[in-house]
């Protein structure tokens, strides 16, 4: 497999020193794949704005490579700025530059920034070229976007406003990635779009998650998800083999890495990771 494509995991900040203790086995077992970077997600308007300095400190003090997502709703530019430097002055270059959700659900209100593309501009004017910048990207729309085509413009504005790159939402269409790719490269848009990949480990969990943020679960994946009903191997065993072929699928039809949504578990992202013989 070539080892141009980028690989990489994601994590969230533990509230509890027994989270924390996992979160560092986690990180140690999946660091000796040697990922391009982790990334550690940030609760909207700093809901967990220590949990995640907590998270990259302890990153960067392993000399691990990190990416912290950042959020700008509810924040003033100030507070963001002040974020900013911090993690440059930990040696970090690379961020994820979010909007976030209200705890509505919604985006609307409060904060300097209203969307991403703002974010990004700002990042771009107050630390040049420093951060390599990563942005959300959305093959299944955006749940409160008003059509696919704005969402996309909307997406291709984040780009021109300065990120390198984008992490997708999980999904579980891969014509859906190749259309979304295929409608940025129309709009001149060549940033490569990695596809965020979710294990399937846990059903309820997975509908939950995805009822919330728009993603699809395919009628035939969710129906013999239910027909495993407490069987969690059978889950773990069928969600890995539909991972695993969403992966290859996406791999071979251009994909330009991974990034792997770890839920802070070592064991599923490693058995898709050596199935794929990454
Ligand atoms: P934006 O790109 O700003 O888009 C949000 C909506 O507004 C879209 O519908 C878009 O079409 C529309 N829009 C964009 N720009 C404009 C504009 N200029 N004018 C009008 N409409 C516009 N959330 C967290 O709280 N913490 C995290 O760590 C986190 N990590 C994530 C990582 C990834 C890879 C992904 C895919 C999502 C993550 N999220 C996280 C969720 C994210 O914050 C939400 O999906 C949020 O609703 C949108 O964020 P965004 O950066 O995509 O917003």
């Amino acid at each position: 497999m070539s080892t141009q494509k980028t690989f990489s995991f994601e994590l969230f900040p533990p509230k509890t020193d027994k989270g924390f203790e996992k979160l560092r086995a986690t990180v140690l077992t999946l660091n000796e794949r040697r990922p391009a970077f982790f990334s550690c997600t940030y609760g909207a308007g700093g809901s967990t704005r220590d949990n995640t300095f907590a998270t990259v400190d302890w990153l960067r003090s392993q000399d691990i490579d990190t990416a912290p997502h950042l959020t700008c709703i509810g924040n003033t530019v100030d507070e963001t700025l002040g974020i900013l430097e911090r993690y440059k002055h930990q040696g970090i270059n690379r961020i994820v530059a979010l909007r976030g959700d209200r705890p509505s659900g919604t985006g609307v209100g409060g904060g300097d920034l209203a969307y991403a593309n703002e974010l990004v501009a700002l990042i771009r004017e107050h630390f040049g070229d420093h951060f390599h910048i990563e942005v959300a990207a959305y093959p299944e729309m955006h749940p409160q976007a008003p059509s696919f085509p704005v969402d996309i413009d909307n997406f291709c504005n984040k780009i021109r406003a300065g990120a390198n790159s984008a992490i997708t939402q999980y999904f579980y269409n891969v014509d859906a990635y190749i259309h979304f790719v295929k409608q940025c490269r129309q709009r001149g848009v060549d940033a490569p779009v990695v596809p965020g990949i979710m294990l399937i480990t846990n059903y309820s969990n997975l509908a939950r998650f995805s009822d919330a943020c728009g993603a699809e679960i395919p009628r035939w994946i969710r129906k013999r998800l239910e027909s495993y009903g407490d069987d969690s191997a059978g889950i773990r065993a069928f969600g890995a083999e539909v991972v695993t072929r969403l992966c290859e699928q996406l791999l071979e039809a251009g994909a330009p890495g991974l990034h792997f949504y770890t839920m802070n578990q070592a064991g599923p992202t490693l058995e898709i990771w050596d199935r794929l013989g990454i």
